[in-house]
């Protein structure tokens, strides 16, 4: 019995049989590459290298559709079949120049009809369309040209090329097809998870520039919160941290620190005789006069309506009286124009001094400091204004004055 006829058919089967393992580790490495993160051209470069790993599927190239133009992105691109100059690694850097318009050749058809093309002899097939500079015949082989279709659109062309004519069989179409909607699923999910990757920094740009501007607009409003508005000095909320912190490091290396509770004389009547608007302005005034008379590291602040107080570092009790009287000199001389021109202020001074005083809780020692200053104020309003006082000498004058009616 004759068995050439069962050797050749099982000779037939194991190349079948191993075409067909062959084809579906291409699937496997293809469906391998989903999900990496990745720009088109690399995602192109790695399905191409598995096609080429595929021994029968060694020339191919991928086409990308764009506006309606076909454009070699990865691959060999038929440049001896169509005398293109284009050399292999030109194409595979993606830098192919080779174009078809969709319905043009083979390609073209493939990405126009949505439908799979195979030409089994290129060399003696109309639907061939030869391009480049050259004007050779197309060598004869068969070329298969695959859509890379999504429900919506097509994404470009896979296509496939064997030097022998008639060589793809069935199963290489059906191998192909599955191999391009795999492909088109693959760049469908890529594009749109670039997108949304796109859509989500300009989000996070977005937010991040809102989030600025807040900050912004909290640093304002908090600057405002602590500044203010009429005279431009401190007011309150600065200043009792401020001063509390200068009032600490006095305490603590043993420095001198005073305070000064400055109160414009009479103010009501300036409200009352120039108006309410003149009397903003002498305020103002007052304010950036008394301004230049402190020192870098001293505060200064608009306490109450007309009222301001001074916190002053390494200054003893005696450096506090030179100060206030100058103060006071300072604000007797100041003049104004226009309806303001007949104004005339003064003001009275209250003064405390931190003296060998020392405490662990120098909140209750700012306080104390300030209402002693406050007494002293007292005593200049009450001894006829344009003055300044001293805690301590009001505090012996009233003992004194006790002693004398007791
Ligand atoms: P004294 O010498 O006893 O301090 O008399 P005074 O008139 O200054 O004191 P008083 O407390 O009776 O009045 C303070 C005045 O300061 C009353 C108020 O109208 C005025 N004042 C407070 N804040 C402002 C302000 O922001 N602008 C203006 N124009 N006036 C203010
Ligand atoms: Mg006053
Ligand atoms: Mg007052």
């Amino acid at each position: 019995m004759d068995n050439a006829p069962f050797a050749e058919a099982n000779r037939v089967i194991r190349r079948h049989f191993f075409s067909l393992i062959d084809a579906l580790s291409a699937l496997k490495s293809l469906v391998t590459l989903e999900g990496r993160q990745q720009d088109e051209h690399s995602l192109m470069a790695g399905v191409l290298d598995v096609l080429l790993q595929h021994q029968d599927l060694e020339r191919c190239s991928i086409f990308s559709l764009r506006n309606g133009l076909l454009e070699c992105s990865v691959g060999r691109d038929w440049q001896d079949l169509t005398s293109s100059a284009l050399g292999e690694d030109t194409v595979r850097a993606g830098r192919s120049t080779l174009t078809f318009r969709v319905g043009e050749g083979l390609i073209g058809q493939a990405a126009e009809t949505g439908e799979m093309q195979h030409c089994r002899n290129c060399s003696t097939d109309d639907r061939f369309k030869k391009k480049g500079s050259g004007g050779n015949t197309p060598a004869s082989g068969s070329l298969i040209c695959a859509p890379i279709c999504t429900t919506e659109e097509v994404l470009g062309v896979v296509n496939v090329y064997h030097p022998e004519p008639d060589f793809f069989e069935i199963w290489h179409e059906h191998l192909i097809n599955l191999f391009c909607d795999i492909l088109a699923r693959i760049l469908e999910n890529n594009r749109l998870m670039r997108n949304m990757e796109d859509a989500v920094r300009e989000r996070t740009g977005q937010l991040e520039n809102a989030l600025q501007e807040a900050e912004n607009l909290k640093s304002r409003y908090e600057q405002l919160s602590l500044v203010d508005e009429l005279t431009n000095l401190h007011n309150r909320r600065f200043f009792f941290p401020e001063a509390e912190a200068v009032l600490a490091r006095a305490a603590r290396y043993g420095h001198p620190f005073s305070m000064l509770i400055i109160d414009i004389d009479h103010f009501k009547e300036v409200n009352d005789t120039f108006g309410h608007s003149v009397g903003d302005s002498v305020l103002r005034d007052i304010a950036a006069e008394l301004k230049k008379a402190i020192r870098e590291g001293d505060i200064i602040a608009r306490f109450g309506g007309e009222e301001f107080v001074f916190a002053l570092h390494n200054t003893p009790l005696n450096g506090a009286h030179l100060l206030a009287e100058r103060v006071l000199e300072s604000i007797r001389r100041l003049r104004w124009s226009g309806p303001a021109a007949a104004v005339r202020t003064t003001i009275s001074i209250g003064i405390s001094s931190l003296g060998e005083r020392r405490s662990a809780d120098n909140k209750s020692l700012l306080d104390e400091l300030l209402r002693q200053a406050d007494v002293a104020l007292y005593f200049c309003k009450s001894h006829g204004r344009d003055q300044c006082a001293n805690y301590i000498d009001v505090e012996s004058q009233s003992d004194q004055v006790s002693l004398t009616e007791g």
